[in-house]
């Protein structure tokens, strides 16, 4: 079939876009699948178009029924100077975004993070976790399967590490029971990667046994007791991906020279906001006046970033890792205490900028064309 047998396949209904893949290499099914949508719309798509990522790898692992690659500005910020455990040094950080004055924000607190000496950098813990959902006749049966995974947690615990040579079953905790449903909460290490595609094949293996020795039913896989791409309570208390904090302590010369405002100003503006503001939504930052020098804190409890795996060898992603020295194995601690110090570097010139009355007028003179 020609390329434009198979979109007029497409604009007939005749043929489904995943279909496309079966006839054709994944870049020429790309490219049906633009020129369907511009001949179907009337379009040009040239910049959807216009990439340079591999993807018959991307479409392998990371989209399906692509047309292209979406473009984002990218600017660095840096040098930002970082005293962590795994990370010990001045990294320039690459961020990609599409407003204006943001960019430039986190460059003025990396600015003043590295003329105070640096910012300090944690990662408290490093776990990935999934919990299904499983139904049980009752409350008492719930509590027997609940012990039933505490008695065979040795046993669980290898058929879990069976599918995978990176993940390490640590600990099932909490297993908590609502009426007849059973969520246990099974806590992995997962290296280098995130680990949600590892914990998810892992768990499942786990479930298999559960099936086999119980008459519990398997409900769902995920149970939302994991929890994953949504802000959720167990996530701040237990952590899940890095839990990483960072701090810092800004003398007060240097909080007038690049912030323009005292640090008296910085803690009211970061009470209002930060810790009645955000009350709801969990979010943490601290700052506190200690003499007129500020002491700056944030609290990651779930970030879920990975050196390896998922979409961190698409090319653009991999460069960007290049660049802050973090791309590949062993790394995966150092990246998330980079990304602590850089959100860091971006709330403090925020509150900065907040405390001194200047965040419309950054935003006027930066983010408008
Ligand atoms: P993955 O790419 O599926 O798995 C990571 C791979 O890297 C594993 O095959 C692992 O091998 C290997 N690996 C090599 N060196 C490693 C090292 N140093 N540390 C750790 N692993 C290493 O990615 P993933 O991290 O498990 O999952 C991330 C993806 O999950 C993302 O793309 C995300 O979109 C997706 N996701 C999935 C779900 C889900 O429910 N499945 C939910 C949310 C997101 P071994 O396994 O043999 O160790």
């Amino acid at each position: 079939m020609s390329n434009q047998e198979i979109i007029d396949k497409l604009l007939s209904g005749e043929m489904k876009l995943y279909q496309v893949d079966k006839e054709v290499s994944a870049k020429e099914a790309t490219d049906i699948r633009r020129e369907f949508l511009e001949q179907k719309y009337d379009l040009e798509l040239s910049n959807i178009a216009n990439y340079t990522l591999d993807m018959e790898r991307a479409s392998a692992r990371n989209i399906e029924n692509s047309i292209g690659v979406l473009q984002l500005p990218m600017g660095i910020a840096g040098p930002m100077k970082i005293n962590g455990e795994y990370c010990q040094r001045e990294v320039f950080v690459p961020l990609a975004t599409s407003e204006g004055a943001l960019v430039a924000s986190i460059n003025r607190g990396a600015s003043t993070i590295t003329a105070s000496g640096g910012v300090n950098a944690r990662v408290v813990s490093d776990i990935m976790t999934r919990a299904p959902a499983i139904k049980c006749d009752g409350v008492g049966d719930a509590l027997k399967v609940k012990q039933w995974f505490i008695d065979n947690f040795d046993e669980l615990k290898q058929i879990a590490e069976s599918t995978t040579s990176h993940g390490k079953l640590i600990k099932i905790d909490p297993i908590l029971i609502v009426g007849s449903y059973v969520y246990p909460r099974f806590v992995f290490s997962t290296g280098d990667s995130m680990g949600m595609n590892m914990v998810t094949i892992a768990s499942e293996k786990i479930l298999d046994k559960l099936a086999e020795e119980t008459s519990a039913l398997h409900i769902a896989l995920s149970g939302n007791v994991c929890v994953d791409k949504k802000p959720a309570a167990i996530n701040i208390v237990e952590g899940r991906g890095k839990s990483v904090i960072a701090d810092i302590l800004i003398p007060k010369d240097i909080v007038a020279k690049k912030l323009k405002t005292t640090s008296e100003a910085i803690v009211e503006v970061n009470t209002a906001k930060n810790l009645i503001g955000s009350a709801a939504s969990g979010s943490i930052t601290t700052a506190e006046n200690r003499n007129g020098d500020l002491y700056f804190s944030v609290n990651l409890p779930d970030l879920p970033v990975a050196t390896v795996g998922g979409g961190t060898s698409l090319e653009v992603a991999h460069e960007g890792l290049e660049i802050l020295g973090v791309a590949g194995s062993g790394h995966a601690r150092e990246f998330a205490e980079i990304v602590a110090s850089t959100v860091l570097a971006g709330e403090l010139s925020l509150v900065g900028a907040l405390a001194a009355g200047h965040l419309a007028r950054a935003h006027q003179e930066l983010g408008r064309g």
